[in-house]
């Protein structure tokens, strides 16, 4: 897109914080290479690879998927010409070991992070976000029934593929994965604010608020 800069980012935050939503409007902003770990591991799930088939439990069940195949998955990516320049990861890493994995990778393909972004939300917005999100299964842009509905009933305004409910959004699957990215999770803001690389925003409100937030705490309006 004409943009010299490079960037380096980590999208970070709870289920429902508007990860996948702000790291496309990014990705469309600045031209880089996205990496949605979520979108590559359902998409696995559907088209039955090997990964898939090791991944559906965790991922049915709201739990992670072990690092190790996520670093290997993540590895392999990063090392494609696609993502050698800027990138923007989103939903990795979710631990502390796939942290200290990333770190190595970079280091390895003489690469470095240059931004995490932490959105941050209460807990009643998150339920709310997860609760009401319709994901496309054509291009896995998100809509929301109340917030953001697709101008067509049932399909992707994107697209125009068949939006549905993720599992994993049911209700009853909420809590699981709120708790893990409490125990698991949280403590990389800790981890990347001591790097010096944490920017935090408010992740509430509507989708052009938190993006204006997040291109800011990035630098990126001039990209
Ligand atoms: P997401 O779309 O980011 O909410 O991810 C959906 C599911 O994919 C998670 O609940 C996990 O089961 C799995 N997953 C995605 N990213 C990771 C990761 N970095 N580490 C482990 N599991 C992951």
């Amino acid at each position: 897109m004409g943009n010299e800069r490079v960037f380096r980012v980590v999208f970070l935050g709870p289920p429902g914080a508007g990860k996948g939503t702000q790291a496309r409007l990014l990705e469309e902003g600045i031209g880089a290479c996205r990496l949605s770990t979520g979108d590559i591991l359902r998409q696995a799930v559907e088209e039955q690879t090997p990964l898939g088939k090791e991944a559906a439990d965790y991922l049915h069940q709201g739990q992670l998927v072990p690092d190790e195949m996520m670093l290997k998955l993540i590895g392999e990516r990063l090392s494609q010409a696609d993502c050698r320049s800027s990138f923007i990861l989103d939903g990795f890493p979710r631990t502390v070991a796939q942290a200290d994995g990333l770190e190595r990778i970079l280091k390895e393909l003489g690469s470095e992070l240059d931004f995490v972004l932490c959105l941050r939300v209460p807990n009643e917005t998150i339920i709310q976000r997860l609760a009401g999100r319709r994901t496309c299964k054509g291009c896995g842009a998100v809509h929301h029934v109340a917030f953001s509905p697709p101008a067509r009933a049932g399909r992707c305004d994107g697209c125009g593929g068949e939006l549905y409910q993720r599992e994993d959004d049911r209700e009853e699957k909420i809590a699981a994965r709120l708790s893990v990215y409490e125990t698991q999770t949280t403590p990389l803001a800790e981890y990347y604010r001591k790097r010096g690389l944490l920017r935090e925003i408010d992740g509430s409100g509507n989708i052009e608020q938190v993006r204006s937030r997040a291109f800011q705490a990035l630098g990126a309006n001039a990209a």
